[in-house]
C-alpha cells in the first residue's frame, strides 16, 4: 500500500507522474512529492511503525516508494544519545547527539537519500546511477549500487579528502574526477542527467532522493519516546537535509503521533562557505553564491540547490543559522570525541561548534531539549586533526622502559605489593 500520489511544482503546483524529473517545464520551481495524507489517518500510528523492520524503511509508508524497498535494508536506526558529559561541559540540561557517524553502510547521512533514490531508480527501470557528490553521496551510491548490481558513475571535486575518495572505489563504480568545485560539478551533472538516460540520484530523482532525508527527523521523533527535542542543530550543504528533518517533524505532529512542541531548527555552516547562515542573518531569502574555502568540505556547496527552502524552514520555525571558522571546527570534533567518545568529520564538528555558539549568544536556553546532527564519520577525514594528535615515542616492550616513561611524565608510580 502507498500513499504516493504524483509529484507537484512547489512554486506554481502543476502535477506530474512519478519519473525522472525534478524541475517544473513551466516554471522551472522544483518538484515534489504528494502524498495523500488523508489516508494515512490511522493506519499510520506509532504502533505500525514500530512493527516495522529495525532499518529506515519502517518509515515507507512516509516514503516515495510503491514496492519493495530495494537496497537500504541495513540503513538508519542509526543511535540517538544522550549526552551528559557534554551537557556538563556546555552547562545545558537536556542534549542529543543523533549519530548518523555509525550509518551502514559508508557512515553517513547519505544512506538515507540514496536508500530511497536507487530504490526508486529500480521501480523506474533505470540500470544506471549517478551523483554530483562532496564525498559522501558517492561513497553511498557506490556501495548501495554495487549491492544492487546497477552501474554507478560518481563525479567529484579533484580534491577530495583521500578517505572519501578510497572510500567510493573500493566499490568499484566509475569515478569523474573533476577539476572544479562541487558547484562546477554539479553544473555538469545536470547536463549529464539531459543527456544520458541515467538516474542522478540528486539531481533528476531528487524529489524522491530528498524524501529519504526525512527519516533522521523520524529516527529522532521515535528515539525521544515520541517526542520532540525543543531545538534541533543542523549542518547545510545543499540544503537537503535541514528542510526535511522539518518536514519529517511536521508529519509525525500532522499525524498525530507526536505532541506540537513547535521545534525550531537551526542551521549550521562553515564561516568559509556559509551563503545560507550569510541570508538568514541579513534576512534574505535570497541566496548570494560564493567560493567556498573550508576544511568542511563534505558541507562545501557554495550556490546550494535548496537554501531557499533552508531559509524557509529555519525561519518558519522561528530558528537562526550560525557559522563556525575552520579550527572552531577542529576543537569541537576533539570536544565531541573527548566527552561522548564519538567521532565525527568536519560537517559534524561545524554542527556542534555553532551549537556551542547558539547556547553562548542566548539563541537556545540552557533548560530546553537540544539535538544536534552529527552527519559523518570522522575516519574519513584524518587530514583534519592529524597534525592536532601528537603521535607518543614508541618505547622498548620492557617494564623498566615503561617506569622510565610514567617518571618522564611526572607519574608517581606506587609500588605494587604482591598478595
Ligand atoms: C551531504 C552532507 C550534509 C548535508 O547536505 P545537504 O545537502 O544540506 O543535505 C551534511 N553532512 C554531511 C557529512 C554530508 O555528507
Ligand atoms: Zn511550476
Amino acid at each position: 500500500m502507498s500513499y504516493v500520489r504524483g509529484l507537484k511544482c512547489r512554486e506554481c503546483g502543476q502535477a506530474y507522474p512519478e519519473k525522472g524529473v525534478h524541475v517544473c517545464e513551466t516554471c522551472f520551481g522544483p518538484l515534489e512529492v504528494q502524498y495523500d495524507y488523508a489516508a494515512m489517518r490511522g493506519k499510520v500510528t506509532r504502533e505500525s511503525i514500530a512493527g516495522g523492520p529495525r532499518n529506515l524503511w519502517r518509515y515507507r509508508d512516509l516514503l516515495p516508494i510503491h514496492g519493495e524497498p530495494k537496497v537500504g535494508l541495513h540503513s538508519g536506526m542509526t543511535p540517538l544519545k544522550r549526552a551528559r558529559n557534554l551537557e556538563r561541559v556546555l552547562g545545558v540540561r537536556e542534549l542529543y547527539i543523533k549519530d548518523d557517524s555509525a550509518n551502514y553502510p559508508t557512515w553517513s547521512y547519505k544512506e538515507r537519500v540514496v536508500s530511497v533514490a536507487i530504490t526508486k531508480a529500480i521501480e523506474l527501470g533505470y540500470d544506471t546511477v549517478g551523483c554530483a557528490s562532496t564525498g559522501n553521496l558517492a561513497n553511498s551510491v557506490a556501495a548501495h549500487a554495487a549491492e544492487a548490481g546497477l552501474r554507478a558513475f560518481v563525479m567529484i571535486p579533484h580534491d577530495l579528502e583521500q578517505g572519501k575518495v578510497l572510500g567510493s572505489l573500493i566499490f568499484n563504480p566509475t569515478m569523474v574526477r573533476i577539476k572544479g568545485n562541487y558547484d562546477d560539478v554539479n553544473r555538469l551533472c545536470s547536463e549529464i542527467a539531459d543527456k544520458y538516460r541515467w538516474a542522478i540520484v540528486n539531481v533528476n530523482l531528487r524529489p524522491f532522493y530528498t524524501e529519504g532525508a526525512k527519516t533522521f527527523g523520524f529516527e529522532i521523533a521515535e528515539q525521544m519516546g515520541w517526542k520532540l527535542p525543543k531545538h534541533t542543530v543542523c549542518p547545510t550543504a545543499g540544503g537537503t537535509i535541514l528542510p526535511k528533518i522539518y518536514k519529517g517533524y511536521r508529519e509525525f505532529i500532522n499525524l498525530g503521533l507526536v505532541e506540537d512542541n513547535q521545534p525550531r531548527i537551526y542551521s549550521a555552516q562553515a564561516a568559509g562557505c556559509n551563503p545560507v547562515v550569510e541570508a538568514i542573518r541579513a534576512g534574505r531569502d535570497l541566496i548570494k553564491p560564493q567560493k567556498p574555502k573550508t576544511i568542511a568540505k563534505s558541507i562545501a556547496i557554495g550556490n546550494p540547490a535548496d537554501g531557499f527552502y533552508v531559509v524557509q524552514a529555519v525561519k518558519e520555525s522561528g530558528g537562526w543559522g550560525e557559522d563556525a571558522t575552520d579550527s572552531e571546527i577542529v576543537e569541537a570534533i576533539k570536544l565531541l570525541a573527548r566527552t561522548e567518545g564519538t567521532w565525527t568529520e568536519p560537517a559534524g564538528g561545524t554542527t556542534l561548534a555553532a551549537t556551542i555558539k547558539l547556547i553562548e549568544s542566548g539563541r537556545i536556553p540552557r533548560d530546553e531539549s537540544i539535538c544536534v546532527c552529527i552527519t559523518g564519520n570522522g575516519l574519513k577525514t584524518v587530514e583534519v586533526v592529524v597534525d592536532q594528535l601528537a603521535l607518543p615515542e614508541s618505547i622498548a616492550p620492557s617494564l623498566d622502559a615503561f617506569d622510565a616513561l610514567m617518571a618522564d611524565r611526572g607519574t608517581a608510580v606506587a609500588a605494587v605489593s604482591a598478595v
